[in-house]
């Protein structure tokens, strides 16, 4: 047996077959399509010709001054690239045949093949090799925007090794079929973990190298609660993890069932709990978890498992599915969050050196005006059907909120004037992520009707570590004394002004770092649906004095391990029971 080890990203055991995903594999991958595809599909191979063709531009802008001359070899693969034996045949064979985009241009190819084979000349005839390479190109950007790498066609239940996953490939797998993820890159935060979470199935992230040393059916174990990886355990340990799955198991199902018990501690203080979610198929889940509403909708995500730009009808529809089904409780909409570590190929920047620093989030929707405008008429429509919010990400200063509202009123006249109903007094906040929002947030208070605390990206931002990068994972520290303040600071603005804050960060769902929360006053957490229960219950055995005391307490310390120290003992005293301290304490070692 051997161990890996990487960052606990999801709770849980899972036990089974691996299933590495290979990348050379991929373009081999042949799949019929409906006739309703075709635009898609041959979208998808559009995108990729044209991906190629900017990273070949950009090869030639780059050529050193000795190699300027060479350049002609570079500007021939461009030109093969949309030539009709290749470019056109594939698009047709994808209309004509009904088959993918991989499958169609392999068609392609073997024609040319055959048509360049029977020429006489042997110059001609190598040429050949140029097209393959182009065409390999093409393959390479498919394989990495391929619904097939999906994995919704799996056979039976595995373990999912991947050097990294696309928030597309995780939305459209089958959770059926898959027990846990593994992947070499990510931290607690990104988007892998965060999904993860949300479906509820264990995960390790930043295994250095893992898909190196797995094999697809090699039988594994993996241990969410402690970042590990068990490749080809013997039957006792398989036995001593069989064990502690079954007493999770028995764990989740109690705090499931006692979930829609109020958010309440003993001495009387009531916090809102909600729901992040990122998919309508999440939210029967959040009622039954006992969610107060929904927090945070990502809704970007709706774009990623489409793999396009939808129409303002179709997020109205999406928009108003969720306000009528979380009713009676509200639902707070992000507006596209898109950038970053999410992309959207026709719209970001793929070439941007710093995407969490690039154009992201609002500043990419300030830009794409008519996107932005069909979101937010599709949210202000929405409204009239529940109570719905509306939270813009990102937000670095008052100038952008000021330009975000004015828009908004905007299509608030023209909704008006079409006799389209939506809440006029729709409440709208900020994400509070970039570190200077904290610094004026009494300025900002007084635009806004609430505050959102993003920690994921203000941890990133304030820290200077990104979080998507196993390197710097383990700087991430939510009880830095810096971060702590700052959280402290912003929700003492923002009551001051008389608004209130919510947390929707990774933090928030976190129960090391509850008590804290509580002590400091927050009025909302907004976590992954998971972990709704079990912060529900902690809160339920909670004194609200006690948990003020220790966050004046663990304010006043200046240094990382003293403030973990004092958390874990203040959680040691008060939550005995809690499946945190299954989490942190009781899934031990195991005896190997
Ligand atoms: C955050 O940054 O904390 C957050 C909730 O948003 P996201 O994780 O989607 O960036
Ligand atoms: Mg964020």
């Amino acid at each position: 047996m051997k161990i890996y080890r990487g960052t606990e990203a999801s709770p849980g055991i899972a036990i089974g077959p691996a299933f590495v995903l290979d990348m050379q594999k991929i373009e081999a991958v042949k799949r019929r399509i409906a006739p309703s595809e075709i635009p898609e599909e041959q979208e998808r191979f559009r995108n990729a010709v044209e991906s190629v063709e900017m990273e070949l531009a950009r090869l030639i802008d780059e050529l050193p001054p000795e190699l300027k001359e060479h350049d002609s070899m570079l500007r021939s693969h461009i030109m093969i690239l949309k030539d009709k034996m290749l470019y056109d045949a594939t698009l047709t064979n994808i209309q004509e045949r009904l088959i993918n985009a991989e499958w169609a241009m392999k068609k392609a190819l073997s024609n040319i093949k055959k048509v360049f084979s029977s020429i006489k000349d042997s110059y001609i005839r190598e040429r050949y090799q140029d097209i393959r390479q182009v065409a390999q190109k093409v393959f390479t950007v498919l394989a990495g925007s391929s619904s097939l790498r999906d994995l919704g066609n799996l056979e039976k239940p595995v373990i999912v090794v991947a050097r990294d996953l696309t928030p597309a490939d995780t939305i459209r797998m089958s959770t059926e079929k898959v027990m846990a993820l593994v992947t070499e890159l990510g931290s607690r935060t990104s988007h892998t973990a965060i999904l993860a979470r949300s479906i509820g199935i264990p995960a390790v992230v930043g295994v250095d190298n893992i898909t190196e040393h797995i094999l697809t059916e090699d039988p594994i174990i993996v241990d969410g609660f402690k970042g590990r990886i068990l490749v080809s355990p013997e039957e006792q340990t398989i036995e001593t993890y069989r064990r502690k799955q079954k007493k999770y198991l028995k764990y989740r199902i109690e705090v499931i069932h006692q979930s829609n018990l109020p958010a309440e501690t003993r001495d009387g203080y009531r916090l809102k709990i909600k729901a992040n979610i990122e998919l309508l198929e999440e939210i029967p889940t959040v009622i039954r978890h006992g969610a107060e509403g929904i927090g945070l909708f990502r809704t970007e995500y709706l774009f990623l498992a489409q793999k396009k730009l939808l129409t303002e009808e179709q997020l109205f529809q999406a928009y108003k599915t969720v306000a009528e089904r979380i009713h009676p409780y509200p639902v707070t909409i992000r507006t596209l969050d898109i950038g970053g570590d999410k992309f959207l190929s026709h719209l970001s920047k793929h070439n941007e050196q710093n995407p969490a620093l690039g154009l992201r989030a609002i500043r990419l929707c300030l830009q794409e005006t008519e996107l932005f405008r069909n979101q937010l008429r599709a949210i202000l429509r929405a409204s009239a059907f529940g109570e719905v919010n509306i939270i813009f990400p990102l937000i670095s200063g008052k100038a952008e909120i000021v330009q975000v509202k004015e828009f908004l009123e905007q299509l608030k006249d023209e909704l008006r004037s079409q006799g389209i109903p939506y809440n006029e007094n729709i409440r709208i906040g900020i994400m509070i992520e970039v570190p200077t929002t904290i610094m004026i947030a009494d300025i900002l208070a007084k635009e806004v009707d609430f505050f959102s605390i993003g920690t994921n990206d203000l941890i990133q931002y304030s820290l200077a570590i990104d979080r998507g990068n196993d390197a710097v994972n383990h700087l991430y520290e939510p009880l830095h004394p810096g971060i702590l303040r700052m959280i402290a600071s912003v929700t003492e603005d923002a009551h001051n002004s008389g608004i209130e804050v919510a947390m929707c960060g990774e933090m928030a769902g976190e129960p090391l770092y509850i008590p804290f929360l509580l002590g400091i006053g927050l009025d909302e957490l907004s976590m992954n649906v998971q972990a709704i229960p079990k912060i529900k219950r902690m809160v339920r055995e909670s004194y609200r004095e006690e948990c003020v005391r220790f966050a004046r307490n663990i304010l006043e310390l200046t240094s990382v391990p003293e403030i973990q120290e004092a958390a874990a003992e203040f959680f040691r005293q008060n939550y005995r029971d809690e499946i945190a301290i299954l989490d942190q304490e009781e899934v031990n070692e195991p005896q190997l």
